[in-house]
């Protein structure tokens, strides 16, 4: 029986597909998947270093246990334990500290000193990354500082809305998102405004949605593709568009990795995909997004567009 009927217990449309290894836009390697999706029918019902250490611990794991997401992971964790380190070091820092006081956090310019371990970062990638990402690390390894500050303030003030290339959004946002993160939580951000489209702290798109247990059912949130903050938002509305109608929001699970769903909309034709931690206690929201990339070949393949790709350009 597949998660659909379990959820619904009618209505099933049933996709198979068995696809062959694909490359990311990135270059990173999707390896071979069998997929099983079912259409849900919809209900009418409503940091700290442990954070970085719980997803490379979660991406290691997953790493054995997926082969179809093996490298995608093992070069998240490769990543994510750089952030680790540099959120270490940067989180007391005075910059950090400036930033996070302005009555706008995010608004203050990058000055000199956020560049300076971004050369530590190229060589992380240059080992684990994608070829095309290795390629990358070495012509940015032949620039200057200033070339690196122009790269990261680009990304910064643009709000992440400017369609840099691929290879630059990728330096960008994950050299940046421990700064990013560290803001937020110096500046102790908290949200309980109206329903955000966007990041009500960074401004970014969301990332990720996710399930949280909230009685007998679950509580939806949203987390932002770059600060990681995380604030609630109704279950049953398109995070893109705003559509509400239940009938025109089709939500889509697999057999592999049955705690997180593809949300889609067929007004806009765009998807978010949710990790249900109702059903999977120990997922890690980020990572288990990460790992479900064959829900989000088979989403493209139906003619969605992702909200917001994610730190891998996936
Ligand atoms: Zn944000
Ligand atoms: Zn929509």
């Amino acid at each position: 029986m597949g998660v659909g009927q379990l959820l619904s217990g009618s209505g099933v449309v049933g996709a198979r597909s068995s696809r062959p290894l694909r490359r990311s836009r990135c270059g990173l390697i999707i390896g071979p998947c069998l997929i099983e999706l079912y259409l849900i029918a919809p209900r009418r019902i409503a940091v700290g270093n442990n954070e970085w250490q719980r997803r490379i611990d979660r991406a290691e794991e997953m790493a054995s246990r997926y082969a179809s997401a093996a490298e995608i992971l093992r070069f998240y964790a490769a990543v994510a334990r750089f952030q680790a380190e540099l959120y270490r070091e940067i989180e007391g820092s005075a910059w950090v500290g400036k930033a996070a006081s302005g009555s706008n956090p995010f608004t203050l310019s990058l000055d000199r000193g956020v560049v300076g371990s971004l050369r530590q970062f190229l060589p992380v990638v240059g080992r684990s990354g994608p070829l095309k990402l290795q390629d990358a690390a070495r012509e940015l390894g032949a620039r200057d500082e200033q070339s690196h500050l122009n790269l990261l303030s680009t990304f910064w003030e643009d709000d992440g809305n400017a369609a840099p290339s691929e290879t630059n959004d990728f330096f960008a946002r994950a050299y940046l998102q421990p700064y990013a993160v560290g803001i937020r939580a110096r500046a102790k951000m908290r949200w309980n405004g109206p329903t955000a489209f966007v990041c009500p702290f960074c401004k970014r798109k969301p990332g990720l949605g996710v399930l949280r247990p909230l009685g007998e059912g679950g509580q939806r949130s949203l987390i932002c593709s770059f600060c990681l903050g995380e604030w609630e938002f109704r279950r049953i509305v398109c995070p893109a568009c705003g559509e509400e109608d239940p009938l025109k929001l089709p939500v889509y699970a697999a057999e592999e990795l049955q705690h997180v769903r593809v949300e889609a909309c067929d007004s806009c034709k765009s998807y978010i995909k949710t990790v249900d931690l109702t059903k999977s206690a120990l997922g890690e929201p980020v990572v288990d997004e990460m790992a479900s990339v064959a829900l989000d070949l088979w989403a493209q393949s139906r003619g969605y567009a992702k909200l917001q790709v994610n730190l891998l350009q996936l």
